[in-house]
């Protein structure tokens, strides 16, 4: 991108928008006003000229008739004084319309008849028939002269309106340019990044896997290849960051709502969410899930002895013993006081008695504090397994004998893993 397009690229439409309207807006009463002043102008001249033309063929009658006056008077008998005053008159009347229409042509830029001119003194010699007949012809010439100029002027009048005209075109057009062009810029630098903002917010919804931060910097990395203007990029800047908050707060919004605060194991909401989505998928699939439910021996001692504070403590460290056994995709959850369920999708129950029995051994080996003052000497966990279909046909009941099988564990000593199926196979006596 060139040094000038990206400096005009960076001028806030607003601004644009301000001085292009300013500069149009100057250039449109300019000529207008210029249009107005013209136009006005010619006008008057073409009235000027048609009303000369008219006061030309006028002043040709009056001539006329003061020919055909005077030959009549002529061939009358009568006495020569009163024919001579009677000339007189005429020729002053005439001599004084004559010199109006001189005037109005004058200033209707039309040149005067120049014979007629030289002989305007000589009023007695200009009524000789032959004079008369020259000035006749000077007249029709001028009547002639008029009929150009004014056609000539309405001409210029016609010409002037349709360069106006054409002027608001070229002006409307310009601005059109100027809209369309502005239209463009604003599409490139607002509507394309917003858009691609809004494609950005889209993906804070919390099940897209990408990272909302990666993507968020790749769109930066757009923004700024493609320059787009300053108010812009301030505005994806501030909204980049607004999305990462949002992403940053989701996700810990996210771990409050599944995770328990105390072992920070998943929380039982999730347990059961899970468990019944497992359940139906293993209903469709043909497939088995299995759950461990487990009870600290003795917690209660714990407790009295060392506190609560100590016994929550021993709680997180459980907790963390049963995390470092489980895979990714099992769901080790607090059930609620000291007993933790964990479930294992996709696992038959000879797997989950293995993995029970490791997690029972390692808690039972781990040095917890003050364990020294529980009745076997160290802190230690019983664990009840059942598993979809083999043991409950449906959730609660996958609970229920799991929990029946804990109890077994209980009854059975402590520290200890019960399988229900066993539980059931076992002949009961009496
Ligand atoms: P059992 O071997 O039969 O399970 O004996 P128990 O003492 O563990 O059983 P009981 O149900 O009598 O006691 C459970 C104890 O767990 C009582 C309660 O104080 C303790 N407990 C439950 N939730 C918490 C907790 O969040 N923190 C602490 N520190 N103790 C808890
Ligand atoms: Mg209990
Ligand atoms: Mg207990």
């Amino acid at each position: 991108m060139s040094r000038a397009s990206r400096a005009i690229s960076n001028i806030s439409p607003l601004r644009v928008i301000v001085f292009t309207g300013t500069i149009s807006m100057i250039i449109v009463i300019a000529g207008i006003a210029g249009f107005v002043v013209t136009q006005q102008s010619l006008l008057e001249a073409v009235e000027k000229k048609q009303a000369c033309y008219l006061d030309l063929v006028d002043f040709r009658g009056k001539l006329l008739e003061f020919r055909v006056a005077r030959n009549q008077e002529k061939s009358e008998i009568r006495g020569e004084e009163v024919v001579e005053s009677e000339f007189k008159a005429r020729c002053d009347n005439i001599l004084v319309h004559h010199q109006q229409l001189v005037a109005r042509m004058q200033g209707a830029g039309l040149p005067p008849f120049p014979s007629v001119q030289t002989t305007l003194q000589q009023w007695p010699v200009m009524l000789a028939e032959e004079n008369l007949e020259i000035f006749g012809i000077e007249l029709d010439k001028s009547i002639e002269k008029a009929k150009v100029a004014s056609k000539e002027a309405s001409v210029r009048l016609v010409v002037i309106n349709e360069f106006f005209l054409l002027f608001i075109l070229a002006v409307l057009l310009t601005l059109s340019i100027i809209a369309g062009w502005m239209l463009h810029n604003n599409y490139r630098q607002t509507l394309i990044p917003l858009a691609q903002l809004v494609g950005q917010l889209k993906l804070l919804n919390r099940n897209i896997p990408e990272s909302i931060r990666d993507t968020a910097e790749e769109m930066k990395k757009d923004l700024t290849i493609t320059g787009h203007s300053s108010d812009i990029a301030q505005i994806t800047e501030s909204i980049m960051k607004f999305c990462s908050d949002i992403d940053a707060k989701n996700k810990k919004l996210d771990e409050i709502y599944v995770r328990d605060e105390k072992t920070n194991l998943y929380n039982y909401r999730h347990f059961k969410e899970h468990l019944i989505i497992d359940i139906e998928r293993a209903k469709r699939l043909n497939d088995r899930v299995s759950l461990a439910m487990i009870d600290i021996d003795n917690f209660k001692l714990y407790n009295d002895a060392n506190g609560h504070l100590a016994g929550d403590k021993a709680l997180k460290i459980l907790a963390d013993l049963i995390s470092s056994q489980c895979r990714a995709y099992d769901v080790p959850s607090r059930f609620g006081g000291e007993e933790f369920a964990l479930l294992f999708p996709k696992t038959d129950t000879g797997t989950t008695r293995d993995i029970a029995e490791r997690l029972r051994k390692i808690i039972s080996e781990h040095p917890f504090p003050h364990e020294e003052n529980q009745p076997v000497g160290e802190l230690t966990v019983s664990i009840g397994v059942a598993t979809f279909p083999d043991d409950a046909l449906d959730w609660p009941s996958l609970i229920t004998n799991a929990d029946r099988a804990l109890y077994r564990a209980k009854a059975e000593g402590r520290d200890k893993v019960v399988v229900f199926a066993s539980m059931e196979s076992q002949v009961t006596p009496g």
